[in-house]
């Protein structure tokens, strides 16, 4: 199963793409959790990425389209995985298209000032990823309930950045709505509902 998680920052896909990770036990394929630890590692990919990052700024196609390429190919998308926050230019589509068929592309939206609420207090686990905010909160504050580890706030998820993340989102991301209907391949839900309502859509229209 070759799944696309697609909407705007803040909408909750990385959340459901957790979800789904847990049930079909195929790999996420997040394409800012890659940036962030070739970051963390100081690597050149890492380094190049960040100018774009702290912006809110897409990261060029080219650089973006090779460490997605690297990462598909590993022995453990062999079953399948879920592409979250991949493909957001219609380069990167096309450029996935000449790759594999994708099964679904999952639409999760949001109204903006949802989404500028839910960034301003997110809250990621630095060792496991976890991802809490208003609508899960930790049970204790600045500690992961599944680890333990310590949590942080991304610097991108600071309102100016988030400001510029929604307007790349419109101009460069959205267009791939039309992309994937002509497709048949999208499945559009609402992501302002509770979590598991979110959650069940999502897994009925993967299995129809
Ligand atoms: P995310 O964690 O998905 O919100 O991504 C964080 C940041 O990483 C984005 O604001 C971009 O700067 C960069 N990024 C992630 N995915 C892509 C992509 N597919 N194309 C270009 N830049 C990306």
């Amino acid at each position: 199963m070759k799944l696309v998680m697609f909407g705007p920052p803040g909408a909750g896909k990385g959340t459901q793409a957790k979800m789904l990770v847990e049930h079909y036990k195929i790999p996420q394929i997040s394409t800012g959790d890659l940036f962030r630890e070739n970051l963390s590692r100081q690597t050149s990919l890492g380094l190049k990425a960040k100018a774009y990052m702290d912006k809110g700024e897409l990261v060029p196609d080219d650089v973006t389209i090779a460490m997605i390429k690297e990462r598909i190919a590993q022995p453990d998308c062999k079953k399948g995985f879920i592409l979250d926050g991949f493909p957001r230019t219609l380069p990167q589509a096309k450029e996935l298209d000449k790759l594999m068929k994708i099964d679904k592309v999952v639409n999760v939206t949001s109204k903006d000032e949802t989404i500028i609420k839910r960034l301003s207090s997110r809250w990621l686990c630095r060792k496991c990823g976890a991802i809490f905010g208003i609508d899960i909160p930790p049970k204790k504050k600045g500690i992961c309930d599944k680890c333990g580890g310590e949590l942080y706030q991304r610097d991108d998820d600071k309102p100016e950045a988030v400001k510029n993340r929604l307007k790349v989102y419109y101009e460069n991301t959205h267009p791939l709505i039309e992309y994937y209907e002509k497709k048949k391949l999208l499945f559009t839900v609402d992501g302002e509902q509770p979590i598991d309502v979110v959650f069940e859509k999502i897994k009925m229209a993967i299995e129809k």
